[in-house]
């Protein structure tokens, strides 16, 4: 049997276990071999849990945040490299202070590229998923993450673009991640409002930019994963100065996730083969 590879790019280490996690668990049982690429460390992610916001936890973010990503990838079952560039932050402030010097989004992209694609020719993915254009939320380095993604893709191919950087490879397809989809958050608002509680989505539901909800119509793709929900909880948690355990990720419970969502939702943005589209499987038409 030939081996299927799936690579996954992300710009922090937590993004990929709450964007496509139990999709990847899911590929990882079947056999698929799975790869996250992490495109910087994540080094200026705020603490977010209050149990860990501890002086000795401020003093060694960054090897803290590479433990965090062995677990997580550890409890994925995915192979994981880091790309090695430092997050940009995310800007605050009126007007937004400039982006620190050095940072993942300010690197030339063809600088990033060449990274990527020599990642890329290496593992050999037949799938690549990263962020839509607008980075599926506005982080500098989740834009950065779509630009470099898509430019590796076309590159990594091209035998004339970067020829130290390895052998030629054509990734077949490249997906978006669209993991924050109205329709779903409403499901389960209407689930906790059927048991009598007041479900923790109602701010984000009333505040929704109709913007987003163009996502709903650009899905190409359900793939069903309800059965590694658990395993991705798991790894979420893994990342523990990022991650509150009492935070709206974990309200829903499991079983009514699996009953009214047991989907993740992509959208395929590139394809080098035919496809017949909606479909249920990333890996929909490739022969390895
Ligand atoms: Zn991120």
């Amino acid at each position: 049997m030939s081996e299927l590879r799936l690579m996954a790019v992300h710009a922090h280490p937590d993004d990929e276990s709450s964007k496509g996690a139990a999709t990847m668990a899911k590929y990882v049982d079947e056999g698929v071999r799975v790869k996250v690429v992490t495109l910087t460390g994540g080094e200026r992610g705020d603490i977010l849990n209050p149990a860990m916001d501890l002086p000795e936890v401020h003093g060694r973010i960054h090897e803290i945040r590479i433990d965090e990503m062995a677990r997580a990838a550890e409890i994925l079952g995915v192979e994981h490299e880091w790309l090695g560039f430092v997050d940009s932050g995310l800007p605050e402030g009126d007007p937004l202070p400039p982006l620190p010097e050095g940072c993942f989004a300010l690197v030339p992209l063809v600088e990033s590229t060449e990274r990527l694609v020599r990642s890329i020719r290496e593992f050999r993915p037949h799938v690549l998923t990263t962020y839509d254009e607008n980075g599926g939320y506005p982080h500098p380095d989740h834009i950065r993450c779509h630009e470099v993604s898509m430019a590796a893709y076309e590159a990594a191919a091209d035998y004339r673009l970067f020829p130290d950087a390895g052998e030629p490879w054509a990734v077949s397809k490249v997906y978006y991640n669209h993991g924050f989809l109205r329709k779903r958050m409403q499901a389960f608002q209407d689930e906790f409002a059927r048991n009598g509680q007041v479900g923790p989505f109602e701010k984000w539901l009333k505040d929704w930019d109709p913007e987003l909800d163009v996502m709903d119509s650009r899905i190409t793709t359900s793939v069903e994963c309800a059965k590694y929900f658990g395993q991705r909880d798991q790894a979420l948690l893994a990342h523990a100065t990022q991650i509150d355990p009492k935070s709206f990720f974990f309200t829903t419970p499991i079983e009514w996730q699996e009953r009214l969502w047991p989907t993740e939702e992509y959208e395929l943005a590139r394809s080098r083969i035919p496809v017949t589209l909606p479909e249920d499987d990333l890996f929909a038409g490739i022969e390895p």
